[in-house]
């Protein structure tokens, strides 16, 4: 099948190496000429809105998709008219704004941390007294790992967090207190077939995942199954969604959704009988889809900002080492390690506690 993809960062990359396996041909749209992906198929390297390059990739492809949820709501609109976009496109309404989709998550059913919407200055301070402090002030749109974010300790910095947010739409979140934070992944084929991966737990580092874990058979994995299942039914889903949730105490509250593949399903590639990039492809081309077994534990960290002397040695029949081919900047996403526990728990706790040590981040 020919599948357009809309980014060709390094999601889009690892999309179409697994969907080459699965003999797929690929395209990308994206305004980098030093895109990471281009190498994986043909690269049309224009803006999101240029008519000639999204007439190109809609004649071309069987099936449009994108790698990150900021897609211009027109331009989504415009290629679903003319060709099928998965997820559809009313998915990226909901998730690209933080109120629309907390708002949405609520209306089915599923709880959310406390939040007020914040359109001016007075509405952060009633929202401060509903919400209660300390709090965090989201910008609700192109907010992503943990940028356009200032947390408010006290009354006296509402006017500073104000400023810092650019005086944007915001949602003002009551600070969660949570045991830990998992992910949950899934898909769904055209026919309402669900696939779920097993659930990721996941540690930040100053807003951005610093390493996600597989978890098998844990106490919120059913819970965070139904969840999902409820979300992928009501919006008609096809392809992977994912849903990060605050566990508190076994209760979880849905913390944002992403209706792509996500950071902390990697280790997938390596440790699944299918990764969450082939089960993307496979339902978003109308093949039959069914949850991986997880052949082995495994954990990913992240590899920021610059590559660390040396990673390259770590790798080995249980550490693999992912290279985008991206340039180094700071706080940038370049790469990421999986490590699985192919002998014993306590050689790959070494093993993770050694590569956390030396993947420094810049
Ligand atoms: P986000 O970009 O909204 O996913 O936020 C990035 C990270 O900040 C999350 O993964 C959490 O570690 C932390 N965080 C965000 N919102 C909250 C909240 N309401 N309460 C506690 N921690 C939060």
């Amino acid at each position: 099948m020919k599948i357009g993809i809309l980014g060709a960062g390094q999601l889009a990359q690892m999309l179409a190496q697994a969907g080459l396996k699965l003999g797929h041909e690929f395209m990308f749209l994206c305004p980098d000429p030093d895109s990471c992906a281009a190498p994986y198929g043909e690269l049309l390297c224009a803006d999101y809105h240029d008519e000639a390059a999204l007439a190109t990739l809609r004649d071309w492809a069987d099936v449009i998709t994108y790698e990150f949820e900021n897609v211009p709501n027109e331009v989504a609109q415009a290629l679903e008219a003319g060709n099928t976009l998965y997820p559809p496109s009313m998915m990226l309404g909901i998730t690209s704004d933080r109120i629309t989709e907390k708002n949405w998550v609520r209306d089915q059913g599923i709880g959310t941390a406390n939040f007020a919407e914040v359109r001016s200055f007075e509405d952060l301070v009633e929202g401060a007294k509903t919400v209660g402090l300390p709090a965090i002030l989201k910008t609700s749109q192109s907010g992503y790992d943990g940028k356009g974010q200032v947390r408010v300790s006290s009354a006296e910095h509402l006017a500073s967090a104000w400023e810092a947010v650019g005086q944007q739409v915001c949602v003002l979140e009551g600070m969660v207190p949570f045991n830990r934070e998992v992910s949950m992944i899934a898909a769904r084929s055209p026919s309402g077939d669900i696939a779920y991966l097993p659930l990721s737990e996941n540690a930040h580092t100053d807003g951005i995942l610093h390493v996600a874990e597989s978890k098998q058979n844990d106490p919120v994995e059913a819970k965070a199954q139904q969840m999902i299942k409820a979300l992928l039914d009501a919006s008609n889903y096809v392809g992977v969604l994912t849903v990060e949730f605050f566990d508190v105490d076994g209760e979880l509250l849905v913390n944002e959704l992403a209706p792509r593949v996500h950071n902390s399903g990697h280790w997938s590639i390596e440790a699944c009988e299918d990764s969450q990039f082939s089960l993307h492809i496979k339902a978003i081309a109308g093949e039959s889809i069914r949850s991986p077994k997880l052949i082995s534990r495994a954990a990913m960290v992240n590899v920021i900002g610059q590559v660390p002397q040396g990673l390259e040695a770590f790798a080995s029949d249980d550490t693999f080492v992912h290279l985008y081919g991206k340039a180094p900047r700071s706080k940038r996403k370049i790469g990421h390690v999986t490590v699985l526990e192919s002998t014993d728990a306590s050689t790959f706790n070494e093993r993770l506690a050694q590569l956390v040590k030396a993947i420094e981040w810049a």
